[in-house]
């Protein structure tokens, strides 16, 4: 039944909706600048979050099969939706129906307080698929009163619809205590119980512990990634079960979707693509993670196929333990002119490899599937949706990683995107000092990004062997931290070889400098600017930025390398030396590389808590006031466009892309439309 219902919303037929042209060429003509740039970047503000659009430059000119391909993995992306917030809370789905029901039936005065503040937290709720933050982990404070809500709630919410008692609905969402946190990953706590995530339940961190160290074959070459598709749960009888995320299992209802869309993509695809598509399928009637690891092996040695896409149970960043993926989905295409960019890192590969400044028993000697590609994203969805990574890595499993190499991508859409929307917002010239260092980065910022993202993507993460008798595992809670650090650290220390002016790729070291002056200044000081005054830095990527450039800043001190400066009473961060830092980040890389290759927890540990976690007081409260002055939302998401086909006769003779500007009818759109999950699970 479900099936059917799905299709036939899916089939509608193209309306008068607005489109504009998109394409986005290297050099564009006069027209199409002036259209681009006639729409607004930034669709939505609130709270800390802006959202943008992003244009598919390039979709119109595809053949109809990949057009078609496209339109139905992007159906397949959208109906994962709902298992991530269940995956990130208990309770979400409740919470965001029961928001939902007020938001659209509301009688009342729009514009008064109450609402407005309901709506904003609504707003964040979909920003973060959940309702705790997407970044910092916390919940989400409610501005609104608990009696106003309490009375909407008896107005306009279906006693048989809520599915929890009322007073937990609220006890939720007003009590600051109940639920604080998504992740808490602190040194030394149950990070399992005091982890809001819904991963777990019932269920203690050596439970966890036990339950996976006697399932986990020591001695097998090619580990199965236990537990990635399940959750960790005690039965009636108190034994420790898995509930495993497949069709017939939980989340079935969204599962089933996402199959039926796949099945329709695999009739339109071409070999190898049809296989893989039949192996993911396969996979999620199953659960069998074997068949997991032989899709990811398909996928990764596919190479031709023009469209591409992530769809699945992936990333463990929303596991306190890093061991269950959260679920995510994009659609793809190549773009081949920035293609040219990763190509030439490609080729050189394995001279990166050969000349990493790390112990040589750690390097490669072959560096394989380095597939480094440039890529056009036409949806988002899950935990790539709204907010987004510029990148994509993948497969995850190590030993996959060393026998079939990996696929990286990076999104130029989306960073063209961000790029367009940040231009002139006062940032860098209230935290850049020196006017040589903003006239490098208004040159070759955008460059620099790039190339940091295509090396940290392309050869970072698939560089360097672990040692005999390493697992992988080994360095836990530090795991993502240490990663980000290891590819962070080959971007940049790449980044300024004269190599790189060698092999073409960038005109002068001056872009190396320019990402290097950036990358200090953020790490030490400017991305603090997204964290709550009192707290730690939590999230991998920022604590592997303050890892490297805090490491650096101690290790060159004697040499002035990093200089912290005062001037009008406001702090700023100069590279005096960038040959030195660039030294400095090689130095870095090589130990973390050992601590990896050797599952040196320990040592990983001391490098994370020392450098990685604390900030100064002083220095928060400075760079919270400075950044508040500018007015600029720290996070960034996206509105996805849409895609419809195009009937004649029965049959397919075109896919539109289309372009709903409003976030908050796309986020009702998705509830309405791709909404398949119970409330509770
Ligand atoms: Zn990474």
């Amino acid at each position: 039944m479900q099936k059917t219902r799905a299709f036939l919303i899916a089939i509608i037929m193209t309306l008068t909706l607005s489109t504009f042209n998109s394409c986005r060429q290297t050099t564009p003509t006069v027209e199409q600048e002036q259209t681009s740039e006639q729409m607004p970047w930034i669709l939505d503000k609130f709270d800390d979050i802006k959202v943008l659009r992003y244009e598919v430059p390039g979709f119109e000119n595809l053949p109809l099969n990949q057009k078609e391909l496209i339109y139905y993995l992007a159906q397949a992306t959208k109906c994962g939706r709902d298992i991530l917030f269940d995956q990130n809370f208990k309770y979400n789905l409740t919470i965001r129906r029961t928001l939902e029901s007020i938001y659209t039936k509301y009688e009342g005065d729009r514009t008064s307080a109450e609402f407005k503040a309901m709506e904003k937290y609504l707003k964040k709720v979909w920003f973060a698929n959940g309702i705790h933050h997407h970044y910092s982990n916390d919940k989400f404070r409610a501005e609104f009163p608990r009696t106003w809500f309490s009375q909407q709630v008896d107005k306009y919410v279906d006693p048989q619809e809520l599915k929890i008692e009322k007073e937990l609905l609220y006890n939720i969402i007003f009590d600051e205590k109940l639920y604080s946190t998504r992740l808490n990953q602190k040194d030394g706590v149950d990070m399992v119980t005091e982890s809001a995530c819904n991963y777990y339940e019932g269920v203690t961190m050596k439970e966890v512990d036990k339950f996976y160290t006697e399932l986990i074959d020591q001695n097998d070459p090619r580990p199965i990634s236990y537990g990635l598709n399940s959750k960790l749960m005690k039965d009636e009888k108190g034994n420790i079960v898995e509930r495993t995320w497949k069709l017939g299992g939980m989340y079935s209802s969204a599962i089933q979707q996402i199959v039926f869309w796949l099945e329709k993509a695999a009739a339109v695809a071409e070999e190898p693509q049809k296989s893989i598509i039949n192996a993911l399928i396969n996979y999620y009637r199953t659960g069998d993670l074997r068949e997991f690891d032989r899709y990811n092996i398909l996928w990764v040695g596919d190479n031709v196929s023009n469209v591409d896409f992530v769809n699945g149970f992936i990333e463990d960043y929303g596991d306190p333990l890093g061991r269950k993926a959260s679920w995510e989905g994009t659609v793809n295409f190549m773009d081949s002119v920035a293609c040219r960019r990763t190509q030439i890192i490609s080729e050189n590969a394995q001279w990166f490899e050969d000349n990493a400044p790390i112990d040589p028993a750690f390097r490669k000697k072959e560096v394989k599937g380095v597939s480094a590609k440039v890529i056009t994203v036409a949806m988002l969805g899950g935990d790539c949706y709204p907010s987004t990574p510029i990148g994509i890595n993948l497969p995850n499993a190590d030993w996959i990683r060393k026998e079939y190499g990996s696929k990286s991508v990076t999104i130029d859409n989306i960073t063209y995107a961000y790029d367009k929307a940040a231009q002139g917002n006062g940032f860098n010239e209230e935290f850049m000092l020196r006017e040589e260092d903003r006239e490098r980065i208004k040159k070759h910022g955008k460059l620099a990004d790039d190339l940091h993202t295509d090396l940290h993507e392309c050869s970072g993460h698939g560089s360097g062997q672990l040692a005999p008798g390493t697992k992988g595992g080994e360095l836990k809670n530090y795991t993502s931290t240490l990663e980000e650090a290891r590819a962070d650290l080959f971007g940049l220390y790449y980044l300024g070889d004269p190599k790189m002016v060698e092999i073409g790729l960038i005109p002068s070291l001056d872009v190396a400098w320019a990402q290097y002056a950036d990358y200090i200044m953020n790490g030490m000081m400017t991305q603090f600017s997204r964290i709550e005054l009192g707290k730690d830095v939590e999230e991998s990527h920022m604590r592997n930025r303050k890892l490297i450039a805090e490491w650096c800043y101690e290790k060159g001190k004697k040499d002035n390398v990093i200089e912290w400066v005062k001037k009008d009473g406001k702090s700023y961060l100069v590279v005096n030396d960038f040959q030195a830092l660039r030294k400095l980040f090689g130095e870095l890389l090589k130990e973390v590389q050992r601590i990896k290759s050797k599952g040196d927890y320990e040592a990983g540990r001391k490098l994370v808590e020392n450098y990685a976690v604390k900030i100064d007081p002083e220095l928060h409260k400075e760079v919270l006031e400075r950044y508040n002055k500018l007015g600029i939302e720290p996070y960034s998401g996206f509105v996805n466009p849409d895609y419809e086909l195009v009937m004649q006769d029965g049959k397919v003779t075109d896919v539109k892309l289309v372009y709903k500007y409003n976030y908050t009818e796309q986020m009702l759109d998705y509830s309405k439309n791709y909404s398949f999950l119970p409330s509770i699970n």
